[in-house]
């Protein structure tokens, strides 16, 4: 079947909740939909939500090999607490890297760094997918702010639930509390968003992700 053709209610989603979304797409889409997980702290909210109320919902990791020590240590963690095995797609090995385009492709070339160490992974994690769900909201910057709960997406011809489009910082870390789900460490060392080590510093909203250069996005949400 055309998974165009099956009729999602995109409009009623956006009247719903973070956990009505959640379970409109499982109920709809599972096992074709799956988590894209980055260990922040969005993400442990819906890893909460979506294994609470499918045990066998599928979830998957961009590694791009570069991620902070934090970061592949809650991975650990949320295996462990949830029992699960997050699906695994790779950019190149630094030594391929290296060997192609040359050392800290990041610093010369950040575009094609996130194109070959997340956007290519990215397409191969969502082929055969018929829907993934991210955790971006709306208010962490200007080109998330007409982000939809639920939308075709063009790009990768698939469905994309965004849940907490419409939950504050405030939102998500009262979730965090209320379940006490795991979280990244480096959020509470004033890591607002996560990314690559070599692109990420501290900062408020997205303030710290490629700082002191005009990128914003790696191009996974454009
Ligand atoms: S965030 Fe930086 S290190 Fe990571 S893929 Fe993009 S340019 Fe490369």
């Amino acid at each position: 079947m055309d998974v165009r053709s099956l009729t999602m209610p995109v409009e009623e989603a956006e009247v719903l909740s973070a956990e009505q979304v959640v379970e409109l797409v499982l109920e709809r889409l599972h096992p074709r939909v799956a988590l894209a997980c980055s260990f922040q702290k969005e993400e442990s909210v819906l890893l909460d939500m979506l294994l609470e109320r499918e045990p066998g919902a599928r979830v998957f990791a961009l590694d791009t090999h570069v991620l902070f020590p934090e970061t592949y240590a809650t991975w650990r963690t949320v295996e462990q607490r949830y029992g699960i095995e997050v699906e695994v797609f790779q950019g190149p090995s630094l030594g391929r890297q290296a060997a192609t385009h040359g050392d800290a492709l990041w610093e010369r070339d950040p575009e094609l760094c996130c194109a070959i160490r997340k956007v290519a992974p990215l397409g191969r994690a969502l082929a055969g997918l018929d829907g993934w769900i991210s955790g971006i909201r709306r208010d962490q910057s200007p080109t998330r702010a007409e982000t939809p709960k639920l939308a075709w997406d063009e790009r990768h011809e698939l469905w994309k639930a965004c849940p907490l489009a419409g939950w504050t910082d405030d939102d998500v870390w009262a979730y965090v509390r209320e379940r006490d789900v795991p979280v990244n460490p480096l959020h509470e060392r004033g890591y607002a968003s996560i990314g690559c080590t070599h692109c990420t510093r501290p900062g408020d909203g997205r303030d710290g992700r490629w700082a002191g250069s005009s990128k914003t996005e790696c191009g996974l949400h454009v």
